[in-house]
């Protein structure tokens, strides 16, 4: 699976680091030719009331996605409906709820306060929004903002992205920092500094994160040993400079090595298990992908996933897996607190980079995610799978304008596959009363493959593989 040739399409489709330098031109011509989205973004202003009586949750216009202590003058709430009241950081890395981490990358970022404020409303009394910012990818005042106005999110990381500097570990696209992201993330110039630690963590606090990451520099397969013994050393000095208050989780970035070969495996979950000072570890793991936005069929990553979220479930240790998309989502059933993901293909998976020729003339494919498949696919075959009887429409605020849109939008259609996402992670905790998440998984993954058994052909990258791999694997 490692070794076919990646499916051609557009470099920029992928969005390989999500540097909005990189894509800001052809974005913000996207978008203004996006009537529909442009809609969603002039929405009236619209608040409902939080349970408790003490302020309001913006659902519509400017301040979407935004808890505001009064309602402006002139409004009303809408509705009769209630929405939670967001509980504390600490409260939600308990895991009583999944904790569902939405990724702002160069892609439609102002959309997304939408979006996360519309599932706080629907879904927050089953999941827990939470935000993740890029420091190297955007100004620090961008991200800052993002984090005031998704005030839904729980959790506020600011990612430092350090293993940018580890490309001799990790398969990356050429010059992983570029001038932008220096000016944006100034430490990944200095990770020689004696005060570096410091500064990778003032960058964090700097834009209002309220649990940092330690620097998450890549470990390395070929040199274990060292590599582990340098990361947890790094982390224990990070610790030592918090101050009240703060709470960090131990960063981890890992070549899927780690976690597919067993002795590698076992070195890493040994090293965790003694280091017991960290109750929340943050694990990005680079896999090989041959199609954006499909999950990863590799049995072995599959198991050494399984078995980092069993051992952080028995120790008590939150575990949060960035930039996962659908496999995050399949971690839940083994013990994951939470997962991440984004508009782009790559916050769905942290793939390692390879060149993909585009077509001449190639468009951005045009992309559906079906909750009944577990898959997202072409809107070609979107059309096919739609007539089958017992195909279950999408019940969304963004679907009837998307299949109203012409052109394809592709904003809503991002929109429409975060919400479905979320509503699915809440599921998982909605229908665990009978034999907990893993059941719930369980289930949702034997029904959708049941489901995609009686489907017409369909092209090849649009067939659910992954699904007989996880019904294995559960
Ligand atoms: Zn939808």
């Amino acid at each position: 699976m490692a070794h076919e040739e990646p499916e051609p399409m557009p470099e920029d489709d992928l969005d390989w680091l999500g540097d909005e330098d990189s894509l800001t031109q052809a974005v913000d011509e996207e978008q203004l030719q996006d009537e529909a989205a442009n809609a969603w973004l002039a929405a009236e202003e619209a608040y409902v009331p939080l349970d408790d009586g003490n302020g309001y949750l913006a659902v519509g216009g400017t301040d979407a996605g935004s808890i505001v202590s009064a309602l402006p003058a002139g409004s009303s709430p809408v509705g009769k409906t209630t929405a939670p009241v967001v509980i504390s950081r600490d409260d939600a890395l308990r895991g009583d709820r999944p904790v569902y981490l939405v990724h702002r990358g160069a892609r439609h970022a102002n959309l997304l306060p939408i979006v996360m404020g519309d599932l706080h409303h629907k879904k927050g009394r089953s999941l827990t929004v939470g935000a993740v910012v890029s420091l190297p990818s955007a100004k620090a005042s961008k991200n800052a903002s993002f984090f005031d106005q998704a005030s839904v999110a729980a959790m506020r990381i600011a990612d430092p992205q350090c293993y940018r500097l580890d490309d001799k570990i990790l398969r990356l696209p050429r010059n992983p920092i570029g001038k932008r992201a220096l000016e944006y993330a100034p430490y990944l110039s200095c990770a020689e500094e004696s005060d570096w630690l410091r500064q990778v963590m003032d960058a964090q606090r700097a834009v209002g994160a309220n649990l940092l990451l330690t620097p998450g520099r890549a470990l390395n397969p070929d040199d274990p040993q060292n590599s582990l013994d340098t990361a947890f050393q790094e982390a224990d000095q990070f610790l030592a400079l918090t101050e009240r208050g703060e709470r960090v989780a131990l960063n981890l970035t890992i070549p899927s090595r780690w976690l597919a070969v067993g002795a590698l495996r076992n070195r890493l979950l040994d090293e965790i298990l003694d280091q017991d000072q960290f109750d929340v570890l943050y694990v990005r793991i680079q896999w090989a992908q041959t199609k954006a936005f499909a999950p990863t069929e590799d049995a072995d990553l599959l198991m050494g996933i399984r078995r980092l979220a069993n051992l952080c479930q028995d120790e008590g240790r939150s575990l949060l897996l960035p930039q996962t998309g659908i496999t995050g989502w399949f971690a839940l059933a083994h013990g994951a607190t939470g997962y991440g993901l984004g508009v782009s293909g790559s916050e769905q998976c942290f793939a390692e980079y390879a060149f993909r020729r585009g077509r001449p003339g190639q468009q951005q494919a045009q992309r559906y995610f079906e909750k009944q498949m577990l898959h997202t696919i072409d809107s070609s075959s979107h059309d096919v799978v739609q007539l089958v009887p017992g195909y279950l429409g999408c019940d969304c605020l963004y679907c009837p304008s998307l299949f109203d849109a012409q052109p394809w939008s592709h904003p809503l259609a991002a929109l429409h596959h975060i919400f479905s996402m979320g509503a699915l992670t809440a599921r998982v905790q909605e229908d665990s009363a009978r034999g907990g998440r893993h059941a719930a998984v369980r289930r949702i993954v034997a029904a959708a493959k049941r489901w995609s058994s009686g489907l017409p052909p369909l092209g090849s990258g649009d067939v659910p593989r992954h699904l007989a791999v996880w019904d294995q694997a559960l």
